[in-house]
């Protein structure tokens, strides 16, 4: 018997099987998907069995496998289906692809760390005649109607010797380790919106449709998932909820046990792998139903899925950007719902503007709610013109702002303010010469960090103590310019004096747990105002927010990338939608420079629809998606010059190898400059991406061997 594997080495040159010899003792084990361990050149290395079979056509002699490392399934005939298609999409190698879809946890050489967690148990044991003192019969009576016992919650030094005697039994159980002390939510009974919506998905469940909520922030999306999620589990089926960031899964979690209790397992990337490895286990071992988490949990393992949800779907952080496979965890809930011929659920208050179009061509389905729970209202937004506030205001608030915080906070009520820029001054510049502060590794300003006293580079993590004079002239005249979130916090304090503010950006939460206390302690009023970045603006739900406040609607306007417009007006309806959920009605007020802009003002209106056709005009007269795909390259090299030329060469091939496609480029990449690497890009325009394979496909091979130089593909990127 011959087994292909896919062994796991990280080269972009390698990505084929090797055929190895399955010796007899393994024959009757061995099965398509599981990992073993085989020799490798000089050495031993693990890799996933693809294909078994008799027949051997090689004329070179076969080694055989040394070992299999766990004797289940790792990728069932579905999972390897997806990692191949993740490839074709991807471009990407087929290992790195079965990689991503794995935690690496569940890697041999991290098993050896993080072993499964034993605690010792005690029950009955097999002597029941045996003649005890009191302090043993004291003991035994414990279990009359226990069957057994945590062996730490009997701490006694009589156990022993009932141990060896075989009163008692010492047993071990696997304990996991992950614990989410939730809070408890109350189960609502669904409105008739919410129960029309359940009930059209659920008639459907036999289908792969792509169902898209377009729902209102606050029109209980949430309990609509779960109520999905509960019916499907009656006929036994499981279901995947994907949630966009940590700081969410907090309080998702907390409605979702309450009412599904240990059926869940959590994954997001700020586990410990020992939890992680833990919440794997319980899905391989199907002893939960329901698996949430960020974007990797999309590929989780479950068996007899019945639905799989993405909340907040036009999220960024579904795109794996950073490194590859570039994939997004919406192509792969798609093709696992075809796979599976399950329906898939995709919700936002503020949809793609491509899953919108799809579902306004019919390829989704979409539900609508336009209204909140039980006609709550939606709050009123107040646009504050910034540059006529400029010789009144304090700091970095209006006045307006400032009244309506007191407000507020005088009738109990809490307020959200939101600026999506962390650190003290987002940049440092030399009034004498004007030369600004830059990181020496990255083309990217320094920010100034005041409680640590360092500047930093938010890309490579480069910081450095704080310098007086400007390298460039010498004078000592450096300034701290644009405003951070630690900055605010320091005005905030001073303002209101007697109140009290917390902060929560990636610097406050670095520590694991911190955004559960953060959150949690805000929900039980021990502070007033919430400030951070854009993780306060998405998801929460605390009815006693009543005002949100928008420091500075600007810093996202003005990135340079054709998404700009619909961050903004995305964010601005979410962050507003944090207010007014409870009782009472809510203000939101947004300060901006640019009160004319058109996602400011349709934001004011919360009119989705609104922006949704000024924003196509826009795309469809510059050609952008939806009505194009992108697809970005990137030449990316440590030496400039070859860097440009090779990124030259690169548009030129394209140009003479790609029909009916826009070519720009090749220019700087928006961050030209990233831990010392030069990067170029080229842009590509298109109405079909998978003609563009073939071509780039050979464009890689070309470069797999140059070690100089890395092309670096990503289909549909999300900013540019
Ligand atoms: P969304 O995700 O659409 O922004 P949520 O699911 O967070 O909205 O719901 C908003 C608020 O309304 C929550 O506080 C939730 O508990 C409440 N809610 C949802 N559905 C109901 C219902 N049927 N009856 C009463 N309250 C509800
Ligand atoms: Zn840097």
């Amino acid at each position: 018997m011959i087994a292909k594997v896919l062994v796991e080495i990280s080269s972009k040159n390698i990505d084929k099987t090797f055929d190895y010899i399955v010796s007899d003792k393994f024959k009757s084990l061995i099965k398509v998907g599981m990992r073993v361990k085989v020799p490798f050149a000089t050495r031993i290395l693990e890799g996933f069995v693809l294909e078994l079979s008799d027949n051997c056509n090689n004329n070179y002699e076969l080694k055989e496998i040394i070992d299999i490392v766990d004797y289940e399934i790792i990728l069932n005939k579905e999972l390897l289906a997806l990692g191949k298609y993740m490839q074709d999409i991807t471009l990407s190698t087929l290992i790195s692809c079965y990689q991503t879809m794995l935690p690496k946890a569940l890697k041999a050489k991290h098993n050896s760390k993080i072993n499964k967690k034993l605690v010792p148990y005690l029950k009955l044991g097999t002597n029941k005649d045996c003649k005890l003192t009191n302090k043993q019969q004291e003991i035994v009576a414990l279990f009359k109607d226990k069957e057994e016992i945590l062996k730490k919650d009997i701490n006694s030094s009589v156990i022993k010797t009932l141990i060896d005697k075989k009163v008692l039994e010492l047993f071990y159980k696997e304990v996991y380790r992950y614990n989410d002390n939730y809070v408890t939510y109350e189960n609502y009974k669904l409105t008739n919106k919410q129960q029309e919506i359940v009930s059209k998905v659920l008639e459907n469940k036999d289908k792969n449709d792509v169902f898209l909520l377009h729902g209102v922030t606050g029109s209980g999306k949430t309990l609509i998932y779960m109520e999905i999620i509960a019916n499907l589990l009656k006929e036994g089926k499981s279901s995947i909820l994907l949630v966009p960031e940590i700081s969410l899964t907090e309080q998702i979690v907390s409605r979702f046990r309450s009412r599904f209790k240990d059926n869940i397992a959590i994954l997001h990337s700020r586990l410990s792998e020992g939890e992680k490895y833990d919440e794997y286990r319980k899905i391989y071992k199907n002893e939960v139903k329901i698996v949430i988490g960020a974007r990797s949990a999309i590929f989780a393992p479950l068996k007899n899925i019945g639905i799989i949800i993405l909340d907040e779907e036009h999220t960024d952080s579904y795109k794996q950007d950073s490194m590859n496979p570039k994939y997004n965890a919406l192509d792969i809930a798609k093709f696992r719902g075809k796979y599976l011929n399950i329906p898939v659920l995709l919700g936002s208050a503020t949809p793609s503007l491509e899953s919108y179009s799809r579902s306004s061509k019919g390829v989704y389905k979409l539900l609508e709610l336009n209204e909140r729970v039980n006609n709550k209202k939606l709050p009123l937004i107040d646009i504050i013109d910034m540059n006529k506030e400029i010789k009144k205001r304090k700091g970095s608030f209006s006045n307006k702002l400032i009244e309506e915080i007191n407000n507020t906070l005088n009738n109990n009520k809490q307020v959200i303010l939101l600026l999506n820029r962390r650190g003290y001054s987002s940049f440092i510049s030399c009034k004498n010469c004007g030369n600004v502060i830059k990181c020496p590794n990255c083309d990217i300003t320094l920010t100034y960090h005041k409680s640590s006293n360092t500047l930093r580079c938010h890309y490579c993590g480069y910081g450095t103590n704080v310098i007086k004079t400007c390298p460039n002239c010498h004078e000592e005249a450096l300034t701290n310019l644009g405003v951070g979130t630690e900055k605010i916090e320091e005005e905030l304090n001073k303002l209101f004096k007697d109140k009290k503010v917390i902060r929560m950006d990636y610097d406050t939460t670095v520590n694991k747990g911190s955004h559960e206390k953060i959150i949690k302690s805000f929900q039980n009023h021990e502070y007033d105002i919430l400030l951070g970045t854009q993780m306060v603006a998405k998801g929460l739900d605390f009815p006693d927010v009543t005002l949100v406040g928008v420091i500075n609607s600007d810093t996202s306007l003005n990135i340079p990338d054709f998404r700009s417009s619909e961050t903004t007006f995305e964010l601005l309806c979410q962050v507003a939608g944090r207010s007014g959920r409870g009782n009472n009605e809510g203000k939101v007020i947004i300060q901006t420079f640019n009160p004319d802009h058109y996602a400011i003002k349709y934001a004011k209106y919360h009119d989705y629809k609104g922006f949704y056709q000024r924003e196509m005009f826009i795309r469809h007269k510059l050609c952008y998606p939806p009505y194009y795909y992108l697809t970005l390259i990137r030449v990316i090299s440590k030496d400039y010059d070859l860097s440009l030329k090779t990124a030259s060469k690169v548009a030129k091939y394209l140009n003479d190898n790609l029909d009916n496609v826009k070519i720009l480029g090749p220019s700087i990449a928006s961050l030209f400059k990233v831990n010392n690497k030069y990067r170029f890009q080229i842009l590509i325009k298109s109405k079909n991406i998978s003609k563009q394979y073939p071509i780039l496909i050979k464009l890689l091979e070309h470069y797999k061997n140059n070690n100089n130089i890395n092309i670096d593909i990503d289909f549909n990127p999300l900013h540019v």
